[in-house]
């Protein structure tokens, strides 16, 4: 085990190492990288610097994800998967997914050239934020087998397709099978800020994540009429645009009668949106999104229900698209009861939280045993420049990540687990 001083070594040297890769960037001013971008062959090519004098032998398959593999005490020995992601969205922040993959380089660096009886590859996603494409997790979607041609077809802002950015990069679309994990794959961990205000509000620095909250997406449509904002008088009008502010209002009032619910109007378009005619139409995004999927549709039902009456009261009509309806993913019960322990060793209170973001371990979970851990982010900002981490959290981090291999190493059940079908 490290001793504090080596801990704080490693915690001071991971955040350097975040802002050294935040340096390559598509923008002179600002962190930008997105999937296969130019830089992102810095980042290959300064990881590998940083991994290979520890042992691992690094491989870029055929998305671009960066794989190393850092051998067990034997060649059969199962394979422990550590990672993040290593793209970005635009005007980005130093620590989101790149953290995580400097903290499994720092685990690395903490065995010592030890051997453990499994052994680790460290994983950096090529694209998990779905900027280029529109497509989020292109990378680990390849690991368990999810790329299709109609993914590799998806083209970006200049018609370059997903397939031709590949070859582009160097590499062989031909070969993206050859990415898919393998059998001998026992488990991901991922460690990752919290990306908002939880852990700090109860002055935690770590937090194991219990599942991947499901998500829905859907689309309102208000149709009342338009007319005259000056002669119709307020008792006989069909107004779209205060109808919809009704039910948002609703919205707003059902979550946060619910615990853990939360649900989101982030976009309102109205027709003909001119500011002396009444609305005839209002068009409105709603995203809800809870751990538990009962909890979830029984909330959008009720806020269908409510939508309709509005429109109904006021003489208007409403439709509603459904554009997404993704189940919670709940993170694997062993490792993240694993990861308690190991929070506790370092002397935290080893809260559970649920990711209201989408991340690659909920892709990972699809196949093998994933789980999380939540870094504490200041002021709960996250996708921006004044994006930051503390060195203590990172430190406890890394203290964290240690006990954890060391009872993964003591633990030969977990070890015989494998891959599911
Ligand atoms: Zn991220």
């Amino acid at each position: 085990m490290l001793n504090p001083t080596q801990t704080a070594e490693l915690a001071e040297e991971v955040i350097a190492r975040c802002h050294i890769l935040a340096s390559f960037s598509e923008d002179s001013h600002g962190t930008r990288r997105t999937f296969l971008s130019p830089p992102m062959r810095d980042v290959h090519r300064q990881l590998s610097a940083w991994l290979e004098p520890l042992g691992a032998k690094v491989n870029i398959d055929a998305v671009g994800n960066l794989r190393a593999l850092y051998p067990g005490a034997e060649n059969s020995a199962p394979r422990l998967l550590i990672g993040s992601h290593l793209d970005t969205v635009s005007n980005a922040g130093a620590y989101d997914g790149i953290l995580g993959v400097l903290i499994a380089v720092a685990l690395l660096e903490g065995l010592q050239n030890c051997r453990l009886p499994y052994a680790i590859e460290v994983l950096g996603f090529s694209e998990e934020e779905g900027v280029r494409f529109g497509k989020p997790f292109i990378g680990s979607l390849a690991l368990v087998g999810r790329m299709d041609q109609n993914l590799l077809n998806t083209k970006d802002a200049h018609g370059v397709s997903v397939q031709t950015a590949i070859e582009e990069f160097g590499l062989n679309p031909a070969e993206i099978g050859r990415a898919l994990l393998q059998d001998d794959a026992v488990g991901y961990l991922e460690f990752h800020i919290e990306q908002g205000p939880v852990l700090e509000k109860l002055e935690l620095p770590l937090a194991v994540v219990d599942a991947i909250a499901g998500q829905s997406r859907l689309e309102f449509t208000f149709v009342g009429r338009a007319n005259h904002a000056g002669t119709t008088p307020m008792n006989l009008r069909f107004d779209a645009v205060a109808a919809a502010a009704e039910w948002i209002a609703g919205v707003e009032r059902q979550a946060n009668a619910v615990a853990g619910l939360v649900a989101t109007v982030g976009s309102v378009a109205t027709k003909p949106g001119a500011s002396n005619t009444i609305a005839a139409e209002a068009r409105l995004t709603l995203d809800v999104r809870h751990a538990q999927d009962q909890v979830r549709l029984s909330a959008v039902d009720d806020l269908k229900r409510q939508a309709e009456a509005v429109a109904r009261r006021r003489g208007l009509s409403v439709q509603s698209i459904t554009h997404m309806n993704q189940p919670a993913i709940p993170m694997d019960p062993f490792l993240s009861g694993q990861i308690e322990e190991a929070i506790g060793k370092t002397g935290c209170e080893p809260h559970r939280i649920t990711s209201g973001a989408g991340h690659d371990a909920m892709i990972l979970a699809e196949k093998i045993p994933a789980a999380m851990i939540f870094l504490r982010t200041p002021g709960g900002i996250s996708h921006d420049p004044a994006e930051s981490v503390a060195v203590e959290d990172v430190e406890k981090a890394i203290e964290c990540g240690m006990h954890l291999l060391d009872q993964l190493a003591a633990s030969p059940t977990w070890m015989t687990r494998t891959c599911r079908a």
